[in-house]
């Protein structure tokens, strides 16, 4: 099955990066009273850098470094990064909600002017936060942060 994540307070960088590979990972600056119960018994990891809470639940990962490249590669060395490039940026950066791809040539919805001049056909909306992704130079930044870290 594959893994989907809860990130703890202190990992909202490394859940951004999980987000961009495409991994459902669910953070908050804050969780009041049960809510990581909640979400672990959803099925999700917990991923941690407080060893009070990861002993505390059988299905969590304790975090080690502070340090995101070496947070990144304890996830895959414990073997819970399995997914393949075609995942990356299959998810909102902001939401880590799926992307709905717009095919902007055959979409019959009213695409922003903005959007309708991208030079890409297949855009990535957003159904949570009504934003468009495309390629760009933003993403190609990251593309290129990956796979100097070894991933795709
Ligand atoms: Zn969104």
């Amino acid at each position: 099955m594959e893994n989907i994540f809860l990130a703890d307070t202190m990992l909202g960088r490394l859940a951004k990066w999980l987000r961009i590979m495409g991994y459902d990972t669910h953070y908050q600056s804050f969780y009041g009273e049960g809510l990581i119960t909640r979400l672990v018994d959803e099925g999700r990891m917990l991923l941690s850098r407080r060893r009070m809470l990861t002993n505390r639940f059988p299905k969590s990962l304790y975090i080690r470094s502070d340090h995101l490249e070496k947070q990144l590669q304890e996830i895959k060395d414990a073997g819970y990064l399995t997914h393949d490039r075609s995942k990356w940026f299959s998810r909102c950066l902001n939401c880590n909600v799926e992307l709905e791809k717009i095919d902007i040539q055959k979409s019959s919805r009213k695409l922003p002017e903005y959007v309708q001049y991208q030079h890409d056909v297949v855009i990535n909306f957003c159904p949570s936060c009504n934003r468009y992704f495309w390629k760009g130079s933003h993403r190609e930044h990251m593309i290129k942060q990956l796979n100097e870290w070894g991933y795709g």
